[in-house]
């Protein structure tokens, strides 16, 4: 018998497209003579839509909200990622489908940001009792705010760069006391970014105190609370981790963004970033990238999958851990399949064993 998997795709996030590309990318690659698959998306606004049609629905919907006005990719993103910042107060519990709940036997969150990789989906599957791939609620949400997330790599002596943390209301209280706080704090260039998000989405590089106040009211729109790094010059390592106990890392990727940094335009718009795989490092520099790749992994408590992401600074080669994502871009043209790709695995390949991975963890925890 053919095990069902429900792919669950969209969410009221940032990230809803880019989670519609790389579901499509796992439903063409699951196998259909193991699988039986069962889209399952959830719109922007939080509806739930099973079925065949979820895909075409789903991205139906995207092309009806932008009323076929030709717009920037800029402005494309500000406004539907406008929409859902920061109060989606639609209550849509009620209209949980059935099929997650009684009909699948695994499911594959492909969902990216608020409402799916920060924990709450996860919880939801754990309350209705079905396997899933990937972190469980305690990792993806540590994972997803970049603030707790460092405070736990810090626990274990990972290193990283220097940054200030803060919430909205604190910004807005006072806003000059912060601007002198981050200056005394960092230098410029700085990276402001929301502490909950991806994609890069609502991340400004700034090299000035007027520049500064204007990224963080943006990234105020996006969370309560902000990051503001040090920006270095750097280059930028990825890893694949995959596992649960025993966690395996891939070879290293290197990125070279199109862009000043790695922006939402240089990740998915423009399509000009290369991708070198494996990237050139020394021995001592991969050996600390597999090290902490693990370490990373194991002090938010990760399971399944993770990419971290490092730099290594250009004037002094430290590596440094920028951020761990618990469920990484995974279309067929995303970092992490083509890191497992390039260490031997699949596309197809892989999958199989992320769901393997998730029921061997649903069982452990009985
Ligand atoms: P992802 O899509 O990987 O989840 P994200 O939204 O979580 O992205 P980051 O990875 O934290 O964002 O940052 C996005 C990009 O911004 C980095 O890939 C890099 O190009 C640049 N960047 C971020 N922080 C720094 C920094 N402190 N110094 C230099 N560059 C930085
Ligand atoms: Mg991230
Ligand atoms: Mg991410
Ligand atoms: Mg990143």
């Amino acid at each position: 018998k053919r095990m069902k998997v429900g792919v669950i795709f969209g969410g009221k996030s940032g990230e809803h497209e880019v989670s519609l590309q790389s579901a499509k990318s796992v439903m063409d690659a699951l196998d259909p003579l193991q699988y039986t698959i069962v889209p399952i998306g959830i719109t922007r606004d939080g509806r739930w839509q099973v079925g065949k049609g979820a895909i075409k629905a789903l991205e139906t919907a995207k092309v009806a909200e932008s009323k076929g006005t030709t717009q920037s990719p800029k402005n494309y993103i500000n406004s539907t990622v406008g929409g859902l910042t920061p109060a989606s107060t639609t209550r849509s519990v009620d209209m949980l489908p059935p099929a997650l709940v009684n009909e699948i036997d695994v499911a594959i969150p492909v969902l990216h940001g608020t409402y799916g990789e920060d924990g709450s989906i996860q919880g939801l599957l754990e309350l209705v009792g079905v396997p899933y791939v990937g972190a469980g609620i305690l990792a993806s949400a540590v994972g997803l705010d970049k603030i707790v997330m460092k405070q736990m790599f810090a626990a274990v002596g990972i290193p990283q760069v220097r940054y200030v943390a803060f919430t909205r209301s604190q910004w807005r209280t006072n806003p000059e006391e912060l601007l002198d706080l981050v200056e005394r704090q960092l230098a410029y260039p700085c990276f402001v970014k929301p502490a909950n998000l991806g994609s890069s989405v609502g991340i400004s590089k700034v090299k000035s105190r007027e520049q500064l106040a204007e990224a963080i009211a943006l990234a105020a729109q996006y969370d309560r609370k902000m990051i503001v790094e040090q920006g270095l010059d750097v280059r930028e390592i990825e890893v694949a981790v995959l596992g649960n106990d025993r966690p395996m890392v891939s070879v290293a990727g290197e990125i070279i963004p199109s862009n000043e940094f790695y922006d939402y335009e240089a990740k998915y718009v423009g399509g000009h970033s290369k991708l070198i795989i494996p990237a050139e490092l020394s021995d001592e520099q991969r050996e600390k990238v597999e090290h902490y790749a693990v370490a990373a992994f194991q002090a938010i408590d990760c399971s399944g999958l993770a990419r971290v992401d490092f730099f290594i600074e250009r004037a002094t080669g430290r590596v440094l851990v920028n951020e761990i994502n618990t469920m990484p871009g995974f279309t067929r043209y995303s970092m992490y399949p083509k890191l497992w790709e390039a260490s031997g695995m699949s596309y197809g390949k892989l999958l199989d064993h992320l769901i393997q991975l998730a029921l061997e963890r649903h069982a452990e925890r009985e």
